[in-house]
């Protein structure tokens, strides 16, 4: 198939940011405080912050699942576009990445929008349907470790509500998941993920070249 999308160039991608970016001062001192960081190359870009921003006021969200917190990048930015009752229910294993997370949260006034569950996101998500928590949220963000991702999605759209959506990150991989010669675990968890969504017929589907390849599932 022809190339229907466009490549950016540097100078076309900082165009981009300076025509549409809206990142609050306190998330560029976050993302700036990540950048410093070991793992930086885990943080999302500040567009698909503020795109995710967007989807979570698009469809009203108001109870919010993340799976894959980091620093708390885009649960701060998701935070900030929720209504005064809005929650967001975080996972991660990270003690020392998620306290950097918190600090902002609190310097933000959102920290009671977020709980934070630290520990094994599977079992997370299979707590949070023992809880009751089944058909009950509106928006799921998964961005963690990629060998889990297919329970993940699963454990996720168990929770969501019909109609609700999920964006799932990193689904384009740097292009690993087109090179035939990428076989690791992580790239052959992506491939059959993506493989998996484009038959799966209880959710409506859309893939986009956002940064590292974003998918949009929303629950029939
Ligand atoms: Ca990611």
């Amino acid at each position: 198939m022809s190339r229907q999308t466009l490549t950016l160039s540097d100078d076309l991608y900082d165009y981009l940011l300076g025509v549409s970016l809206r990142e609050p001062p306190l998330l560029a001192r976050l993302r700036e405080e990540t950048a410093e960081m070991p793992l930086a190359v885990m943080q999302i870009s500040p567009e698909q912050g503020q795109f995710m921003a967007l989807l979570a006021e698009l469809i009203g969200a108001r109870r919010v699942l993340e799976v894959g917190t980091f620093t708390g990048y885009s649960a701060l930015a998701v935070a900030l576009a929720l209504p005064a009752d809005g929650r967001i229910v975080a996972c991660d294993v990270n003690e020392d990445t998620t306290a950097v997370a918190r600090r902002y949260w609190a310097e933000a006034g959102v920290a009671d929008k977020i709980e934070l569950r630290l520990g094994p996101a599977v079992d997370t998500l299979e707590a949070l349907l023992a809880e009751g928590g089944g058909e009950t949220f509106d928006f799921a963000f998964i961005d963690a470790d990629k060998v889990n991702y297919d329970a993940y999605y699963e454990g996720a759209l168990a929770l969501l509500r019909q109609g609700g959506l999920m964006v799932i990150d990193n689904v384009l991989w740097s292009g690993a998941v087109a090179d035939p010669e990428r076989q690791d675990a992580d790239t052959s968890a992506l491939r059959a993920l993506n493989a998996k969504l484009h038959d799966d017929q209880r959710i409506s589907l859309s893939l986009l070249p956002v940064s590292d390849g974003i998918t949009l599932a929303r629950k029939r």
